[in-house]
């Protein structure tokens, strides 16, 4: 749908106030108005983390491609183990990569590594700790199950099996896996444009001394930083003073040149916040304050076809801002397969905290390890401004705008930040 058409008509959806926007609400709304890229390309798999698949891969193997043994020890076939006294001659060895070449019909025991290729009529391994060897014999009491330690040909995937579906991010076991099937080269959704300047006429760059009453360009830094990891094309523009001709004429240029745009800086209420005025002028403002904490101001839109996010200019708002609603965007414009709400943990929390009702709020914390257990702990200092403490959290706590006494030892909704893959 578009932005102008919705906002003649919003009987869609009860409740539009593009001035206190709920955190669900604004992301229901992204979803509904961003749109995916369809420009897409071929690219060596090694080159390809972080790209969104453009296409389902089917496996052109079965994988394994040959039964296999899962263990170390003696292949047999099993309509000859009894239930006790069992004593079979070591007729050969079998090594990965190196299949039995003879005829095996007058064969009834091989010795076989993990990974070597099972013989023909041959359907049973048993490992090399469960017997005990006596001058070149076998010997156990028991029968294990037919099929007992082999791997099947196509057990983890069949041949023309959708092995990895359209919209996936590649991560490396995603890539470990096209690796396995033989696959060299996938088709993948082309990065999309991200046009970024910050705002301010107190902010200075790095490598000129700061004067009372400036402030260094952090948030330039902390935007690059997390559009670089996303593997995304950045176009920096660089920090604008507020001087609404400057930024006017920035953000048309740079929606020419992108498909996306963020801005931080100048979208609050003060005197020299020009961006949500200018976005009316040139483009449209779909949504501009937030029900979320920290993170109050925020506006999201479009200017000719570049969509538009104009976060705030304090660096913890800004960093939050960017995480709850810009990275989910950037990832659903770039082809993921849907737009993706990040999944909570529940910890247990090491604090009682009592608030104000009325905010989704997004607080610092960390997550610690007492002996087995891990439980959490809110950081004193969460002033919208004070990066440090989002330098040493290693998670957000999440609170729902409704909650206000939050006992201690309750389990709590958590957002750790890092994943392992
Ligand atoms: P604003 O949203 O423009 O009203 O800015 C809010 C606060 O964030 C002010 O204290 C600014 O000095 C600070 N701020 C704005 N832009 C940046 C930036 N690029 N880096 C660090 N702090 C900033
Ligand atoms: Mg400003």
């Amino acid at each position: 749908m578009k932005i102008n058409e919705f906002l003649k008509d919003k009987g869609c959806l009860s409740e539009y106030d593009p001035n206190t926007m709920s955190y669900e609400k604004a992301l229901m709304l992204l979803e509904q108005f961003l749109t995916v890229t369809k420009k897409t390309t071929h690219l060596p798999i090694e080159e390809a983390q972080g790209c969104f698949l453009a296409e389902d891969i089917r496996s052109p193997v079965n994988v394994p491609n040959y039964n296999n043994s899962a263990m170390d020890g003696y292949v047999f076939r099993h309509k000859f183990i009894k239930p006790k006294n069992n004593k079979f001659k070591i007729d050969g060895k079998i090594l990965a990569g190196h299949p039995l070449k003879t005829k095996n019909s007058s064969i009834s025991c091989l010795q076989i590594m993990t990974g070597g290729m099972i013989p023909r009529t041959f359907d049973t391994v048993i490992p090399q700790e469960l017997v005990q060897i006596n001058h070149g014999i076998v010997e156990f009491d028991f029968k294990p199950k037919v099929g007992a330690n082999i791997r099947k040909i196509g057990e983890d995937i069949k041949k023309n099996q959708v092995a990895i579906k359209q919209g996936v991010c590649l991560n490396a076991c995603n890539i470990g896996l096209l690796a396995s099937l033989g696959i060299t080269k996938v088709k993948v959704f082309q990065c999309i444009r991200i046009g970024f300047f910050s705002t301010g006429d107190e902010v200075v760059q790095l490598g000129s001394k700061i004067k009372a009453g400036q402030v260094y360009d952090s948030n330039r830094f902390l935007i690059k930083a997390f559009i670089k990891k996303m593997y995304a094309c950045l176009v920096d523009y660089g920090n604008l003073s507020d001087d609404k001709i400057l930024l006017e004429n920035q953000l048309k240029k740079a929606s020419r040149e992108c498909d996306l745009i963020i801005t931080t800086g100048g979208v609050s209420v003060g005197e020299a916040d020009y961006m949500k005025e200018i976005l009316t002028k040139i483009g449209q403002v779909l949504f501009w304050k937030m029900a979320i904490k920290p993170g109050r101001p925020m506006a999201f839109g479009k200017v000719n076809k570049a969509f538009y996010f104009g976060l705030p200019g304090n660096p913890v708002s800004a960093a939050v801002t960017f995480l709850q609603f810009v990275k989910p965007s950037i990832r659903f414009m770039m082809g993921s397969a849907k737009f993706e709400k990040l999944p909570y943990v529940q910890l247990k929390i090491n604090a009682e905290v009592q608030r104000k009702k009325g905010r989704k709020e997004f607080v610092r914390g960390i997550i610690q390890r007492q002996g087995k257990s891990c439980s959490v702990i809110p950081l004193l200092q969460q002033g919208s401004g004070m990066l440090k403490s989002m330098s040493d959290a290693n998670c957000f706590i999440v609170f729902d705008a409704d909650q206000d006494l939050i006992r201690k030892n309750s389990y709590v909704n958590i957002l750790p930040f890092d994943g392992i893959i």
